[in-house]
């Protein structure tokens, strides 16, 4: 799998577009940067200008300072107890959702003798985590408590849809203003994520941080669209997957082909067999109706996606030999493939098949250099 530097970059200034010249990016980098790569992915965006992360566990934040990764930090989940020390000392934020919550965090942080960066979440209608917008006579409590700091104020949104967002966005607003009045000054505020930042709802909310993930990935946050919407082309997918032809193997009619034997071909046929199956995260639902990228020609699978192998049929394409790349995710000339197909097969959303692409596989970065000198040279 390879990940493009140039399509990283070309995302995060399409987001830029899209909101405030001053507005805080926080990449959200949860499930593996999306099947990105944490580290790899998290790096780059650090250095094309994302300020802070966001991630679902504190495992995965750990994992970010190993790396020598130093960007603010935000964890998104409510991390175990046993965490929380080795969280603050990284000076690693919290979301904060319930006072139990907000007291054990101060108390690790009085033990420590260091401050702990809590960002409160009040629930404005996705009824999922969070306080609720209504009733912040906790905020005042927590802001109360020993070594806690809360630096951040967020909410999420159930949809960019106008009538939901807005209802959902003026209940922050009022709900800011409230916590700020509590606090005495103004915490981060953030809402917005790929959706809503791709709807152009910043322009109705243009609060100082947001927090993008799909979108920096260069895919769109709609279940359907194989695009992301109104973008002309200015977001590019980062993430690529190829192999190489391991057999070719012609077959006669009448051949039956994989596990179960259902698949048989019904003229001869040469085969061309690819090293890559669903323990790569290829979706069994491309058996018989999915397809790659061979000699700039589509493909077409036949038989069933194996574990770690699958059966393309490339009689009508010349001069296929072994060792010849083979485009899973990417294009190569006019052809193009995206996870939206992978997803429109296996019926379901693009990140949905993301994260289910093996994560111990290597992402190799495409430098920029490299995208440039290449440039140079055509
Ligand atoms: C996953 C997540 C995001 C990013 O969502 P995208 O649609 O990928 O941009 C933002 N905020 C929270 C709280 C999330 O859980």
């Amino acid at each position: 799998m390879e990940i493009s530097e140039a399509a990283v970059l070309a995302n995060i200034a399409s987001v830029r577009r899209l909101v405030d010249p001053a507005t805080v990016l926080m990449g959200v980098v949860k499930a593996d940067a999306y099947g990105h790569g944490l580290v790899s992915f998290s790096r780059l965006l650090v250095r094309h200008g994302v300020e802070q992360l966001a991630v679902a566990h504190a495992e995965e934040a750990f994992r970010l300072r190993d790396a020598g990764i130093d960007a603010p930090v935000l964890v998104l989940n409510h991390a175990p107890t046993a965490d929380l020390p080795g969280l603050l000392r990284a000076g690693i934020r919290q979301a904060v959702y319930g006072e139990a919550q907000a007291r054990a965090v101060s108390r690790a942080a009085r033990a420590l003798g260091c401050p702990a960066r809590i960002h409160v979440k009040v629930d404005t209608g996705l009824s999922r985590f969070g306080f609720s917008s209504g009733n912040l006579a906790p905020l005042a409590r927590i802001a109360a408590l020993d070594n806690v700091v809360v630096e951040g104020f967020h909410t999420h949104l159930a949809s960019a849809e106008e009538d939901v967002a807005d209802r959902q966005l003026s209940l922050f607003d009022d709900a800011c203003r409230r916590a700020t009045g509590l606090l005495g000054y103004r915490p981060t505020r953030h809402a917005l994520a790929s959706a809503a930042i791709a709807a152009g709802l910043h322009g109705r909310a243009p609060l100082e941080m947001v927090r993008p993930g799909i979108l920096l990935c260069g895919l769109p946050p709609s279940y359907t669209a194989s695009d992301v919407p109104g973008d002309a082309g200015r977001f590019q997918p980062v993430l690529s997957m190829t192999s190489r032809i391991e057999q070719i193997r012609s077959v006669a009619a009448g051949t039956r082909i994989g596990y179960g034997a259902a698949h048989v071909t019904s003229a001869p046929a040469t085969i061309a067999i690819v090293p890559v199956g669903f323990a790569d995260g290829l979706p069994r639902a491309l058996a018989d109706s999915g397809r790659v990228i061979v000699a700039r020609r589509y493909a077409p699978i036949v038989g069933p996606v194996g574990m770690g192998h699958l059966t393309l049929d490339v009689t009508g394409i010349p001069g296929v030999s072994t060792g010849d790349e083979v485009v899973l995710l990417g294009s190569d000339g006019h052809r193009r493939l995206g996870i939206q197909d992978w997803a429109a097969a296996a019926g379901t959303i693009n990140t949905d098949v993301l994260v289910r692409l093996a994560s111990a596989a290597p992402r190799v970065v495409r430098p920029l250099s490299e995208v440039i000198e290449q440039e140079c040279y055509v």
